[in-house]
């Protein structure tokens, strides 16, 4: 598809995805239900009234969303996005922070600066899936109506955390995950009954099937939007800028054009003013691509004032750009010149490197066709430079993810290596105990008189004895984790140690030897942060015995940190690995724990393989068994950084020489990409 045309669609896709006003009356109602359901009717709204809203938001303040009140949270988001979409960013960064320090606005938080970012025009989609991360807790996939009835998900914010991430998913060409997550958008909105929520899920279901070219299916979803949103104008235009998006995509730019002016139609209608200025101002791409440039000059003039008052920057720079390209095409230089600028007075936003990239290409081939050859080199210099700079920054975003989850998680386990050091000292201290008291007894031997030496030999004899037991229970208690009855990672070390000496012994010298898998549980942090600590141990227990009961009684499994477990089978062939991986995936994610808060699904993400590595790294590449783990550390982190809920695993690996394999550690994304390093991927129970 030509440049231009990508563009239009990308605006049309935020026009589609931003939020808008359904007019509906406002009742204050006691139960949360309703009360929710007028608080996303007032932000809706508020898209296209804010100040308005933000009044009776005000006016309605009731008492129990007061500080520390349990309606605070709900009220206090409901403010935020009726400032942001008042253009008051600053108010609305302040509630972001206020919502941070309740515990029932954290996730809400999150959301709120997610809705930020994209209201600058930038992606939010880390942030959203930060929110959904803790609101998922209680809005588990594929059980939704439980959901929502049972388990109190907070639907519409999980559903709008779901929408950006959708977003940022398909801008990024990730269309099978972006279609996943706005089926679960829709599955939530079905669920908590939201006939509006359903009606923009359907639209984007059918914007991200046409993307991967399934018209028809495209087109039943449209249809099915239309029915759903019949008697609501709003739901309707909605549904036909979903439509244009579609059209647009299938490049049949007639079609968008009257999908547009529909949508137009319907939003005038419903007096959304700000929607109806979004909708002209996708008209201007619309109609310049028909060649009717007056028209695109006439229809964007009535929307840059609109724009302007609802300090809605993002549609506002697009729209001077897309004026700058019709005047180069009517030969309007200085008029195209002065729009330019204004479109520089708005910045370059470092995330939005490739969408400005884009825009330039669009007017460097627009001044070349004018025959204004400079002006139009000017420009294709600067996308090569902004591309350039898009490519650093998302290989470099990309590196530091990886790196942080890396540190982070090697933190984690010095401080559970400290923890149990200290327990370890502990008992040393009470053996000391143990020896004082035989040295006192010695003494009060010589002392005492003979009629008592029978029973201060007893008492020394027991105190050696037990002296003794302690010993060597402390040596096997040493190397156990007491929650989960595993072994721990100094009896992992033992092993390893004792492998070593052997190998030594017997003047082998191959390396480590043998299959290993990390596995980390997914999201744990949630099960302690909504269910408390005892669940969370539960859970931890369960996991445990659960990878025990799918392994083989010749494994050694070892609790390697807080809620991550490493196995070590010393002989077994990488087919059968991948199998254990996968009995392990559904051995824990199939069916729920159960704890005293009730049953919780608990997915893992794994991480394996098999040593001497596969490829033409091979037999001859001698590792140390803590370079096994690091390999095995690096794939489970891969199968994060993916989605979780998966197992990653190594299959080759070509690297001539050990200075080289180490190096391929180093940046493991890029030797993944190269092929150096080929994996093999499992996905876990849906
Ligand atoms: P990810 O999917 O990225 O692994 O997310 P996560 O939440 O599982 O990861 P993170 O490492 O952030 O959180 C692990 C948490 O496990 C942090 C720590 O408080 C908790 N934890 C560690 N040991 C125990 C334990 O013995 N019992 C309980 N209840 N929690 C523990
Ligand atoms: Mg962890
Ligand atoms: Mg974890």
């Amino acid at each position: 598809m030509n440049q231009p045309g990508r563009t239009l669609i990308a605006t049309l896709a935020l026009a589609l995805a931003l939020a808008a006003a359904v007019p509906a009356t406002p009742v204050t109602a006691p139960d949360p239900a309703s009360e929710d359901n007028w608080l996303a009717d007032l932000t809706r709204r508020a898209f296209d009234d804010p100040d308005g809203m933000l009044a009776e938001l005000q006016r309605r303040w009731p008492t129990q969303a007061e500080p520390g009140q349990p309606r605070e949270a709900a009220w206090l988001l409901a403010r935020g996005r009726v400032l942001l979409a008042a253009g008051q960013l600053e108010a609305a960064d302040a509630v972001a922070v206020q919502l941070m320090g309740r515990p029932d606005g954290v996730d809400r938080s999150w959301l709120l600066r997610a809705l930020a970012q994209e209201r600058a025009g930038k992606p939010g989609g880390a942030l959203a899936a930060r929110a959904l991360g803790g609101l998922d807790a209680r809005c588990p996939t594929g059980d939704e109506m439980r959901a929502v009835r049972e388990l109190g998900c907070d639907f519409r914010s999980a559903w709008e955390a779901l929408r950006i991430i959708q977003r940022d998913q398909a801008s990024q060409g990730e269309l099978v995950a972006s279609e996943a997550s706005t089926r679960r958008g829709l599955a939530l909105a079905r669920a908590g009954g939201d006939k509006y929520l359903v009606v923009q899920s359907l639209g984007l279901l059918a914007t991200v099937l046409q993307a991967q070219e399934h018209g028809d299916a495209a087109r039943a979803e449209l249809h099915a939007a239309e029915v759903e949103a019949q008697g609501d104008p709003l739901a309707g235009a909605r549904v036909r800028n979903a439509q244009a998006v579609v059209e647009r995509r299938a490049n049949d730019i007639g079609a968008a054009r009257s999908a547009l002016e529909g949508a137009l139609l319907l939003a005038e209608q419903a007096g959304a003013l700000h929607f109806a200025a979004m909708m002209r101002s996708n008209l201007v791409d619309a109609y310049m691509h028909q060649g009717q440039l007056k028209e695109a000059l006439a229809v964007g003039q009535k929307a840059l004032p609109v724009l302007q008052r609802f300090h809605d920057r993002y549609f506002e720079r697009l729209l001077h750009h897309n004026l700058a390209v019709a005047h180069i095409k009517l030969h309007q230089f200085d008029t195209a010149r002065q729009e330019l600028a204004k479109v520089g007075e708005f910045g370059i936003d470092p995330a939005a490197l490739a969408q400005r990239a884009r825009e330039l290409r669009e007017l460097g081939d627009t001044w070349a066709e004018a025959g204004q050859y400079k002006e139009a080199l000017a420009a294709f210099a600067g996308e090569r430079d902004l591309n350039a700079r898009a490519n650093e920054r998302n290989r470099a975003s990309a590196l530091e993810e990886l790196r942080r989850k890396y540190d982070s998680a090697a933190k984690q386990r010095d401080l559970d290596l400290l923890a149990r050091d200290g327990q370890l000292k502990d008992q040393q201290l009470e053996n000391q105990k143990l020896a004082q008291q035989v040295g006192i007894a010695v003494g009060a031997l010589l002392l005492l008189s003979l009629g008592l030496i029978a029973v201060t030999l007893l008492r020394m004899r027991r105190a050696q004895a037990r002296l003794t037991a302690n010993q060597s229970l402390l040596r096997a208690q040493s190397e156990r984790d007491p929650l989960t009855d595993l072994s721990n990672r100094r009896h992992f070390l033992a092993v390893m140690e004792q492998r070593s000496q052997e190998a030594d012994a017997e003047s082998r010298a191959e390396g480590f030897h043998g299959a290993l898998m990390m596995i980390d549980i997914d999201h744990f942090k949630n099960v302690n942060d909504w269910h408390g600590h005892a669940a969370g141990d539960a859970v931890i227990v369960e996991v445990a015995r659960r990878i025990r009961a799918a392994v083989r009684d010749t494994d050694l499994v070892v609790r390697w940190g807080g809620e991550e477990f490493l196995v070590f089978a010393p002989e077994l062939p990488g087919s059968d690995l991948a199998q254990m991986a996968e009995r392990i995936l559904r051995g824990i994610g199939v069916e729920p724990i159960p704890t005293s808060e009730g049953p919780l699904r608990v997915t893992v993400s794994i991480g394996f393989a098999s040593f001497p590595l596969g490829g033409s790294a091979g037999p001859g590449l001698r590792l140390h068994w803590e370079q096994a783990v690091n390999w095995a550390d690096m794939v489970l982190y891969k199968a994060k950084a993916e989605g979780r809920n998966r197992a990653v695993g190594i299959t080759a690996v070509d690297a001539p020489d050990a200075d080289l394999l180490a190096s391929l550690l180093q940046d493991f994304d890029a030797a993944c990409l190269n092929g150096q390093v080929r994996l093999k991927l499992l996905l876990g129970p849906a």
